[in-house]
């Protein structure tokens, strides 16, 4: 199995980039309930059971709906801030503060399934969009990966240097040597 990457910065950019490639997917972390294990590992917010994939899915791509256009200043579809916003309300209803190394976090009665991971995803989207840095947002003009770039000189363009970065690198010394 590749290793999961996780270049986003932030959990609910992560969750969208468990997609290659849109709109066809060539892998997904969230197709079968092993890689979804495995992602969810990778990220240190495990799933004991799982639960509806299909939907985790969907709002996967309501995250990224939304996320998409802030990388470049562009509008937000209401329906799909709706939606991070009512399936963020469901999770607060469900959960509890619980006191976290100083502060207080959101968490959620045992077992942890992809439903709570979909409200940590809700919680962290609108952690992002409530508080930013969103002009820190960027997104791969390779792959569509989204991330948020913390360099100190903010020019992060690619996912990581070592994939899409380079991949542009030596298509760029092919151009310009043939
Ligand atoms: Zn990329």
């Amino acid at each position: 199995m590749v290793p999961v990457e996780l270049v986003g910065n932030a959990l609910c950019l992560d969750f969208t980039n468990t997609v290659n490639a849109r709109p066809v997917a060539g892998r997904d972390w969230l197709a079968t309930t092993k890689e979804a294990v495995t992602w969810a590992d990778a990220t240190g917010h495990p799933l004991e059971e799982l639960g509806d994939l299909a939907e985790a899915r969907d709002f996967r791509e309501a995250v990224f709906r939304v996320f998409q256009p802030l990388a470049h200043g562009g509008q937000v579809p209401q329906g799909d801030l709706d939606r991070i916003l009512a399936v963020y309300g469901e999770g607060v209803t469900r959960g509890q503060l619980d006191s976290h190394e100083g502060n207080f976090r959101l968490e959620w009665s045992p077992p942890r399934t992809i439903q709570v991971l979909v409200w940590e995803v809700a919680a962290s989207a609108v952690e992002l969009l409530t508080h930013g840095p969103l002009d820190r947002l960027g997104e791969c003009p390779s792959c569509c990966w989204l991330f948020l770039d913390v360099s100190k000189n903010r020019r992060r363009r690619w996912c990581s240097m070592t994939t899409c970065g380079s991949r542009d690198k030596s298509r760029r010394y092919y151009a310009g040597h043939s």
